[in-house]
């Protein structure tokens, strides 16, 4: 048990990430004297003006598009929901949207919403390895289909899905794609403006900016319906004033996340696969959700037959490891996760899984450590 003032295990980097002390560093003066607003034109609003532009050139590049195709918003949740507006605006006589089965609920919410509207939803289904079944696609697109939206990565199993063939399909039959990049981005590189998609959403807190800023991408070629209107800030496409430092340590993160995918492919998936080779070495009864090629670096998600998920993270957190069951805002109830049951997996296999997440901040001695802990709480609550 390491020391009460030990700072903990922090493997749930997909729920967020540390910030990065460079993003905080470029953000605090924005937060102190430099505090102008970027649309007035004295001259601190040009400097916050000034530094919102060098952000949107630093996010662009992690995205693979041009500075000019990026809006900051509030997040990877407005994004979307940004996304869905403009696609449906700009499509009136479309009431036809494809999704997943297996999305975030900044995706799931509002498609359910709009069907209460109207507005007929398919969502595709995955394999028992979390893949999506692309069998149909081609059949399920309908002249009336307004968009498809599909996340690039899977929250909790960490499984991509195939943007390529999605794009092309969604190109050849005229239909608006939107990408979900929230969990992609910084992990696996990603080049949008190739795709041909209309739309990409990305999150600051997942790549070790700071929370509550996001960017949605839009196609320059795509006309855009914003989803926020008052002033003309981001060029009339997304209204209020700009949060400033948040989009300056948004800027900086991308910028080190950019610099940092290769290490995502070697030292972190190194991290990921040693935890993941240690675990099943040292308890029994364990499989991996997902396929475990085709996925994220960071990501496993591991369930521990015969144990509740909800008891091993009380055991764990005392142990001070910080991990998750399912994704963070489904935990804290006692649904089992959609994700994992749209893969075909039992309500019981579904609740004794855990997702552990990992960042270049963590390291082997913590990994090390994990694997001393892990083993003793499921022995205990298995009852050996
Ligand atoms: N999309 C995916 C795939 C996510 O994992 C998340 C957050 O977990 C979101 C969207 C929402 O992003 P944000 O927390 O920035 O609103």
């Amino acid at each position: 048990m390491p020391p009460n003032d030990a700072p903990p295990l922090y493997f749930d980097n997909n729920a967020t990430t540390r910030i990065d002390p460079l993003a905080l560093e470029a953000m605090l003066p924005y937060l102190g004297e430099l505090y102008g607003n970027p649309s007035s034109g004295c001259r601190l609003g040009k400097l916050a003006a000034n530094a919102v532009a060098r952000a949107r050139e630093q996010v662009a590049p992690l995205l693979g598009c041009e500075p000019g195709e990026i809006i900051f918003t509030s997040g990877g949740t407005e994004s979307v929901n940004a996304a869905l507006a403009s696609a449906l605006a700009l499509n009136p006589g479309r009431r036809h949207l494809v999704t997943t089965a297996v999305e975030h609920s900044a995706t799931l919410k509002p498609c359910e919403a709009l069907e209460g509207q109207g507005y007929e939803i398919t969502r595709l289904g995955v394999d028992t390895a979390g893949r999506l079944d692309m069998s149909d696609f081609n059949h399920i697109i309908r002249p009336d289909t307004a968009l498809v939206s599909v996340m690039a990565a899977n929250n909790e199993t960490g499984v991509l899905f195939p943007m390529e063939e999605l794009a092309e399909a969604c190109r050849e039959r005229g239909v608006f794609l939107h990408i979900d990049a929230v969990q992609a981005a910084g992990k696996v590189p990603l080049r949008v403006a190739e795709t041909g998609a209309v739309y990409m959403s990305v999150s600051s807190h997942k790549i070790h900016g700071p929370k509550g800023v996001g960017a949605l991408y839009i196609n320059r070629r795509s006309a855009f319906h914003p989803l926020l209107r008052g002033g003309g800030q981001e060029n009339g496409r997304r209204a209020g004033t700009e949060n400033v430092a948040g989009i300056v340590g948004f800027g900086k993160a991308a910028e080190l996340a950019l610099q940092g995918l290769e290490r995502e492919a070697t030292e972190v998936r190194a991290l990921r696969d040693a935890f993941e080779a240690g675990v099943r070495e040292r308890i029994s009864g364990v499989q991996v959700n997902g396929d475990p090629i085709r996925r994220l670096p960071n990501t496993t998600s591991l369930a521990f037959e015969g144990v509740e998920a909800e008891s091993v993270l009380l055991l764990l957190e005392r142990a001070k490891i910080c991990a998750s069951a399912g994704s963070a805002c489904m935990s804290g109830s006692l649904h089992p996760s959609h994700v994992l049951k749209a893969m075909g997996f039992s309500n019981a296999r579904a609740r004794s899984s855990l997702r552990f997440t990992f960042s270049r901040f963590n390291t082997a001695a913590e990994i090390a450590q994990a694997l001393e802990i892990l083993p003793g709480v499921i022995a205990k609550l298995r009852g050996r």
